[in-house]
């Protein structure tokens, strides 16, 4: 740790962050690798690793007083036990208080056990009551023989840890203990934050809120420390939001000391575009551009993040940020985090560009050979002026002449680390790319606080005119005969449908065998129709033939899998049936049936589900019939998945906090950005030992 803060006076000896676990009591290295599978490495570590519920073994209830559902510590007299044969054997122990008499059953027992419940014995337990036979009874309670005088009963609340198979919870306790005392002695966690952030904010020191949440006296408020909202617990979730949010702002602060080639507006290609279009652009776009405009003319990389719902035109604004780097000789490029959604970018671009005299390349990992060679020099040279393609524009060996922009569709699908990573690559000579990241679909306020505070954002809040709201409606796939019905006669009357094939598993393999399948089955039931089959494992040419075709009339219906998410416009299509929906995230359902609404005509979205639907389920897929607001739909995605699914970061497990939740804790984040920007002005030493404490690994994160 570097030198101390202001807020404390003697340098702390121990860094508990670098103390293994292996020099705790009893934590050998088969523990220590338990331990590790659960992310709990150092004594810090422990500390941090907080109980999810507690139990209150601290006073005897009254057998008279149990209750079903509820965990109590009782004691009483053994009346006699007995072997009895159910539908499985159990052992039955009578036992009495004074108060009520009540039963214990085992169902693994052994003779010595037995023997030892004498009648006459007193014992005491502790387990959940639950309604049975003979009233409220316990089943499997933890007991022990107590003596005339009995023991002392437990003086705090008894905490429960996450844990892993074959990590007792004696032991994790035992451990949390042994930190607690280290934590005590060595004085290792000096609070960081200062005296009158936590004087307004009537937050306790961080060792105190550890020591509560660890230990919580008997009177503590079980519901809020279950809850997660006990001011110990929101103490803590603060300093890690700060400390997260003030990792970010420095990040920006090291970026805004980079320089960048300044775009200067000069308009010719852009205007050559808005000339070539079929339509204008909306007042939301209009604005977008301008903010991004002035971004790039500074000679300081941009770094903004563009929101805007499916089908608010953010392609067109990404192309005319293109345009003002070819214009003033610097390459742009596209990244898109699959080789799906790159393709279609290429395959939507290319032409268009072209058409102005503007070359454009394409570069996957799929590329290979004479093509890949070609692609790369073209992009070395400069000739490339626009280039299309996957993380493989990023990787060793390949070369831009003079990169000006790059553009990053789809960002959250990427953490912190990886946005870094990219603003690396592009370095060139101490000279950064301006980046532009635009979201596929919206993310929450609160989300976009804490992920992405190292970025301005704009919002293109308005949807190109002409467009009917989709109405969707829930079908359970028993129904299936009447939805190809209805698909008949759709396309009789000169409509056009999509049939949307999905799976649990990303597996493309396995989708495009559903898709196959389906395809058979309607050209079997609809012979009369044109259908067509697209998905992932056809060759670029192949898929854009197809497309064509559709775009043309010529085929009808379309069975798809979901590698129709992103790009596709056909504004003649305008029935949309999803199969297995309750399969998918909500973003990726609003993306989809953002397909259809793009003409003139009424559209509608089946979604054929597999009964029976969850509660959950039924749930998600009723607010896709309640609104076709994207914002409105991640608001909710996030309420019922949580952040790691809507920022698509579960797998990565990036963006997991330790204490904080960003649902629970959204209402802590206006304060956590006031107190970061004081903190910048007036407490500027406190900024890195805070990242240091909470971000594992905050080394990655260069500069600090
Ligand atoms: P998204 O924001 O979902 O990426 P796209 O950029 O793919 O949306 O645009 C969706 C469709 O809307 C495209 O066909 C595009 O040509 C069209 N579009 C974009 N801007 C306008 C506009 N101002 N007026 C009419 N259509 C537009
Ligand atoms: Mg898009």
């Amino acid at each position: 740790m570097t030198a101390p803060s202001s807020n404390t006076p003697c340098a702390p000896t121990l860094d508990l962050q670098k103390v293994p676990v292996s020099e705790l009591k009893g934590v050998g290295p088969k523990l220590a690798e338990k331990l590790a599978a659960i992310h709990i490495e150092t004594v810090l570590d422990l500390l941090f690793h907080l109980p999810f519920r507690y139990q209150d073994r601290t006073r005897i209830t009254p057998i008279g007083s149990l209750r079903h559902g509820v965990e109590a510590v009782i004691e009483g007299e053994v009346m006699g036990s007995a072997i009895v044969f159910g539908r499985r054997r159990s052992l039955l122990v009578k036992i009495q208080d004074g108060t009520g008499i009540t039963s214990l059953r085992f169902y693994h027992f052994s003779a010595a056990q037995k023997n030892s419940l004498n009648p006459g014995a007193r014992i005491r337990c502790f387990g959940e009551g639950r309604w049975g036979k003979s009233g409220v009874e316990l089943y499997h309670p933890e007991y022990e023989i107590v003596g005339a005088t009995g023991k002392s009963l437990e003086d705090h609340l008894t905490p429960i840890y996450p844990t892993t198979e074959g990590l007792h919870q004696a032991r994790l306790r035992a451990m949390a203990e042994q930190a607690l005392v280290m934590l005590a002695t060595s004085k290792a966690l000096p609070d960081l934050l200062p005296k009158e952030l936590s004087q307004e904010l009537g937050f306790i020191s961080l060792e105190k809120a550890l020591n509560y949440l660890h230990r919580p006296p008997v009177d503590a408020v079980l519901s809020d420390l279950e809850a997660g909202t006990h001011p110990a617990q929101s103490r803590l979730a603060f300093e890690e939001l700060l400390a997260n949010y003030l990792c970010l702002r420095r990040l920006r602060e090291v970026a805004d000391r980079h320089a960048a080639p300044s775009l200067q507006n000069k308009n010719s290609l852009t205007t050559k575009l808005q000339a070539s279009l079929p339509f204008s652009l909306t007042t939301a776009q209009q604005r977008v551009s301008q903010e991004i405009a002035g971004d790039i003319a500074r000679q300081t990389p941009m770094l903004r993040l563009v929101q805007g719902d499916v089908g608010s035109g953010k392609t067109l604004v990404a192309v005319m940020a293109a345009l003002h780097a070819i214009d003033n000789d610097y390459q742009a490029a596209i990244m898109a985090p699959t080789e799906i959604l790159a393709e279609q970018h290429y395959l939507n671009l290319e032409p268009m560009l072209l058409a102005m005299g503007i070359s454009t390349v394409y570069l996957s990992g799929k590329i290979k050979g004479k093509q890949r060679t070609n692609v790369l020099q073209a992009m070395e040279s400069g000739q490339a002026q626009l280039v299309v393609g996957t993380h493989a524009l990023f990787q060793d060996g390949v070369n831009f002449s003079k990169l000006g922009l790059i553009v990053v569709d789809e960002q959250h699908r990427f953490g912190v680390h990886q946005r870094l990573a990219l603003r690396e690559k592009g370095n060139h000579d101490g000279t950064y790319p301006h980046q532009l990241i635009m979201t596929a679909t919206p993310i929450p306020r609160t989300l976009t606080m804490s992920a992405y505070a190292d970025l301005d954002c704009s919002i293109i809040d308005e949807l190109p005119p002409g467009r009917t709201p989709v109405n969707t409606i829930l079908t359970p796939d028993a129904r299936r005969h009447e939805i190809i019905e209805r698909i008949s006669n759709a396309c009789r009357d000169g409509k056009q449908a999509y049939w949307v094939c999905t799976l649990i598993e990303e597996s493309e393999a396995l989708q495009c065998q559903a898709a196959e399948a389906t395809y058979a089955q309607m050209q079997q039931l609809l012979g009369d129709l044109n259908i067509g089959l697209i998905h992932g494992r056809l060759k670029a040419k192949e898929k854009a033939e197809i497309m064509q075709a559709f775009k043309a009339g010529n085929i009808q219906l379309l069975i798809a899998t979901t590698v129709i998410e992103v790009g596709v416009d056909v504004p003649n299509a305008s029935l949309m049936v999803i199969e297995n929906p309750e399969r998918l995230g909500l973003a990726q359902l609003h993306q989809l049936r953002g397909r259809v609404g793009r003409g003139k005509q009424e559209s509608h979205c089946v979604l054929l589900y597999k009964s029976p639907l969850s509660d959950v389920a039924k749930e998600r897929l009723s607010i896709m019939r309640q609104s076709n607001d994207g914002f409105f739909i991640a608001e909710k995605d996030l309420e019922i998945r949580g952040p790691g699914e809507v920022l698509g970061t579960r797998q990565t497990g990036l963006m997991e906090f330790k204490m904080a939740d960003l649902m629970r804790d959204s209402h802590l984040q206006p304060r956590v950005k006031l107190w970061s920007e004081k903190i910048r002005t007036s407490h500027p030493e406190l900024i890195v030992p805070l990242i240091k404490r909470w971000l594992a690994g905050s080394e990655q994160y260069g500069h600090v």
